[in-house]
């Protein structure tokens, strides 16, 4: 049996989820409670709400389960700041309150919450982070499937490396969620961050079931901003790439240059005028995108210096 029995805060981000939060809450309570009574976590365990600003009944459908058992905590947001600002507002939070390790997972428990047991017995094991891979897509509209493959694929080309049909259901210890603190940049895409900080990772399978009541909160819109984020906050390849195309297109406009200077002096058989046109029009194409490449460049370099993360994070020193 293990000595060490951590504190488990599982967090919960929930936008108009009135139809789910009483379900969901008693379901996650029974599924502490058995790891309480295996041994595994401490009896200090809690859930943390995050209502990002719902305008149902959620709140107070969590203040009334925290006065009836103060192992429900949670806040709410003054508006709707969208999943990932909720999530980081709940690792933040049971980081500040006290925790060993974190587990976030939706409101609509689509994510199979028996997979905690396995994510718990992983961090026993020694991983920083059990990051939860779906099994399948089946619950997804064919629209999110395809933009979901897209999208990793494309981070995957970028140089940001995020596994296929990796989600926001991940365990994440103490250590994970200090060194969360060490970046400051308010769009922190997590998927990214806690696949690229360099700890002690482990993958577990779930299955995803169909949402349990009430609809999907992500839209086109909030799931395009959601992508984006992960592309411009974990990669500054396509600013390289304009850098290096700028540098390409240059060098063919200043050689098609070469070529019109080189017919007008030796065959002399381009009419009046055409060589200066295209001489100028090539010198000023080549030098604007030349420049562009260069203040891409420098945007990159202040795009890195203003996101203000930690120049290195040592794993052990002997002293
Ligand atoms: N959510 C949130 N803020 C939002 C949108 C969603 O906190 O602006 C929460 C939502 O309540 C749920 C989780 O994020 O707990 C995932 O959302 P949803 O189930 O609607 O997404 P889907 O499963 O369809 O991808
Ligand atoms: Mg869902």
């Amino acid at each position: 049996m293990n000595e060490f029995k951590p504190v488990l805060a599982l967090v919960i981000p929930c936008y108009n989820e009135e139809l789910c939060i009483a379900a969901t809450a008693g379901r996650l309570l029974e599924v502490l409670q058995s790891l309480i009574d295996k041994n595994k976590i401490s009896e200090k365990s809690y859930l943390y709400f995050v209502d990002d600003g719902s305008f149902d009944n959620t709140w107070s459908l969590i203040t009334e389960l925290h006065k009836a058992n103060s192992q429900v905590k949670g806040t709410k947001f003054i508006k709707n700041f969208g999943n990932q600002k909720a999530l980081i507002a709940g690792y933040e939070s049971v980081r500040d309150i006290g925790c060993d390790c974190a587990v976030s997972i939706d409101a609509d428990l689509q994510q199979d919450e028996n997979a905690i047991e396995t994510f718990v017995d992983k961090f026993l094991e020694g991983f920083d982070i059990v990051s939860g891979i779906r099994n399948s897509r089946d619950t997804d509209t064919f629209f999110k499937k395809i933009s979901a493959i897209l999208f990793y694929k494309l981070m995957y080309m970028l140089g940001a490396k995020i596994p296929m049909n990796h989600s926001d259901y991940r365990l994440v210890s103490r250590r994970a969620l200090c060194i969360m603190e060490l970046y400051p940049e308010k769009y922190l895409f997590l998927r990214g961050f806690f696949n690229d900080v360099g700890l002690k990772t482990a993958y577990v399978n779930f299955d995803v079931k169909p949402r349990m009541a009430g609809e999907s909160k992500f839209n086109f819109v909030k799931l395009m901003g959601l992508a984006l984020n992960g592309i411009t906050s974990f990669s500054v390849v396509p600013l390289r790439i304009v850098s290096i195309l700028g540098f390409i297109m240059a060098v063919v406009s200043f050689l098609i240059g070469a070529e019109t200077l080189f017919e007008k002096i030796f065959f002399h058989n381009t009419p009046n005028g055409w060589a200066t046109n295209i001489l100028l029009l090539c010198f000023f194409g080549g030098i604007q995108i030349c420049c562009l490449g260069v203040i891409g460049e420098y945007v990159g370099q202040v795009y890195r210096e203003v996101k203000a993360r930690p120049r290195y994070i040592k794993d052990t020193e002997l002293k």
